[in-house]
């Protein structure tokens, strides 16, 4: 397991000037990442001792792409305090509802190159937390950095020994899309052990270090976890885009020109963007060693044009919820993938983790029983501890194995440790390493690699059949011409009436005609219930602030 503050503080003395992070809003090194965070940690500390704050409370991070989040971060991890990082991109009612559910008193704003310590006022927090939280001058509010920036910093005390591993590391809230956003507690150990195996993933850890990732997704997004805290543990720097620039094409090449990324992470949605570019090609960009996707599918027309445009490049899919630390499975995409199989797969999954099938009849198969269908369900040493202040909706998508009581019940031994740090299967349990998190998403295995086909709730009923849209945008999909869609219900008075799916195809014409080959080909392949009702053309898909394709905003457009 890496212990990433302990990587941080390595880095920050072997080399205190190599860049950590930065952007167009600032930069950060090694060295003033840790001398930083440790002044910030000892404001936290003074808080706790004034009764403001309490040990292992949560902290919200406000801002967006400043050094300053980071500090923040690391200054929360040190103290044993998780942090809720909130983007600046979300509405403010979400903001506030996230602060209320979350309840803590205290936030830490990062902005004009400072990072100052709020208290939330009472008005926002939620009912469930006025008892516990500290009712004192909303208006206080303590500046911290400014002067540590500059190397003045503040004595503080504190190291690392209040970051204990079963602490929780950050609240991530999900994305809502299926409901109101939940916060998931990921812990320091969690984390670690996506680190074990991240960092070796495409290439070693050791040939990482020094490298220039890229960080495109916002904070509050996980997917920001993968290029951070991968780059941190290897002792990279992180090239991170701002909402301004990434808004601009233009922008984000001049940025990519400029800082040189040898480790590409973003989703796919993101990557198709920039693929519009011309100039986006492996001669312009000779130094992008390795692409990682995740959040959401990587569809063979995105990776076809990406080998093209980069035949030396590796093409990383991963796959994974923020539920089990941004990713659990990775494969390197090669020309067979795309000629041979209808879908990309999301690949092998990582030691330490299982991944079972909980199929509709009630079985549950492994990953040995190739092509059967159902919802992929997680286990291992990843598996969040569950959403914070929310056992209801934590025991109804984290089942207890019973392993896992045994696990949960009793201190760990040292043979625990190994059963939980995945080195060792418990004994009478096949496999069962943790509690089972249920994704909600369809998946099935094939010669060892797992494949992710789309949403259980993505599954629709319209006029009484049963249909998956994931299975009708692949089917669209193997058309040539087709280079990305998404599939969406036509609602009226809250009931699905019919099917519109949204093409991308530059090279067709977008005409009547057009939308009647795409049908007549669907119906080559579907049952005819499964063919949308009207195909609309666009010239490419709307992307959340996280990067992903929005749904939401389609199903208005439908
Ligand atoms: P989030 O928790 O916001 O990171 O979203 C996790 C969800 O994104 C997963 O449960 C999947 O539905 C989807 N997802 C993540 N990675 C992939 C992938 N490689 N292919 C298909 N879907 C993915």
């Amino acid at each position: 397991m890496i212990n990433v503050l302990e990587k941080i503080e390595f880095f920050a003395s072997k080399s205190p000037d190599r860049i950590a992070f930065e952007s167009v809003r600032g930069s950060i090194s090694y060295g003033k990442l840790w001398e930083c965070s440790e002044v910030l940690a000892g404001r936290i500390g003074a808080l706790e001792a004034e009764g403001i704050v309490r040990r292992g409370e949560p902290i919200a991070v406000f801002g967006h792409k400043e050094p300053e989040m980071l500090v923040s971060f690391v200054a929360c991890a040190r103290m044993g305090h998780p942090y809720c990082p909130l983007d600046r991109s979300m509405p403010e009612s979400r903001i506030k509802d996230i602060l209320a559910e979350i309840g803590t008193s205290v936030m830490i704003r990062c902005e004009d190159e400072e990072a100052k310590i709020f208290q939330v006022p009472e008005s926002i927090l939620g009912e469930k937390c006025r008892d516990s939280a500290y009712h004192g001058d909303p208006e206080r509010s303590s500046t911290c950095c400014d002067d540590s920036l500059n190397g003045k910093s503040e004595s503080s005390s504190t190291g690392c020994d209040d970051a204990l591993d079963e602490n929780v590391m950050y609240i991530i809230f999900t994305s809502g899309s299926t409901g109101k956003p939940k916060g998931v507690e990921v812990t320091s150990e969690n984390l670690g052990n996506f680190l074990e195996w991240m960092t070796g993933v495409a290439t070693d850890i050791g040939e990482k270090e020094g490298k220039v990732f890229l960080n495109q997704a916002p904070y509050s997004f996980d997917l920001s976890v993968m290029d951070t805290y991968t780059a941190l543990a290897s002792g990279g720097t992180i090239a991170s885009l701002d909402k301004e620039v990434l808004a601009n094409p233009a922008r984000t090449m001049d940025f990519l020109r400029e800082k040189k990324p040898e480790y590409w992470i973003s989703t796919p949605s993101f990557v198709d963007m920039i693929l519009a570019e011309k100039d986006f090609t492996q001669e312009n960009f000779p130094h992008i060693h390795v692409f990682y996707f995740c959040g959401e599918r990587l569809t063979k027309a995105t990776a076809e044009k990406l080998m093209t445009a980069f035949p030396d490049s590796k093409v990383i899919n991963t796959y994974g919820p923020t539920e089990s630390t941004v990713a659990i499975s990775q494969v390197e995409i090669k020309r067979e993938h795309i000629e041979a199989e209808d879908e990309l797969p999301v690949g092998q999954v990582k030691p330490g983790t299982t991944v079972l099938i909980g199929m509709e009849n009630g079985e549950i198969a492994t990953d040995k029983e190739d092509g059967k269908i159902g919802e992929i369900l997680i286990e291992g040493n990843t598996v969040a501890k569950g959403y914070f202040r929310a056992p209801e909706k934590t025991d109804a998508a984290f089942e207890k194995t019973p392993a896992d009581e045994k696990f949960y019940a009793c201190e760990k031994t040292p043979e625990d440790e190994k059963i939980y740090a995945g080195e060792k299967t418990p004994e009478g349990s096949e496999g069962s390493k943790s509690r089972r998190y249920h994704t909600g998403d369809l998946g099935y295995f094939k010669a060892g690699q797992l494949y992710c086909i789309g949403r259980t709730d993505l599954q629709v009923k319209v006029h009484g059949y049963r249909m998956e849209l994931g299975d009708i945008e692949a089917n669209i999909l193997s058309m040539r011409e087709v280079e990305a869609v998404c599939v969406v219900p036509k609602r009226s008075d809250g009931k699905i009436r019919s099917l519109t799916g949204f093409v991308v195809a530059p090279s067709m014409e977008g005409t009547f005609g057009d939308g009647k080959k795409v049908k007549a080909h669907l119906k080559e392949l579907l049952p005819e219930y499964m063919v949308p009702k009207k195909i609309k053309f666009i010239e490419s898909l709307p992307m959340t602030a996280n990067g992903k394709i929005d749904r939401k905003k389609l199903e208005e457009e439908a």
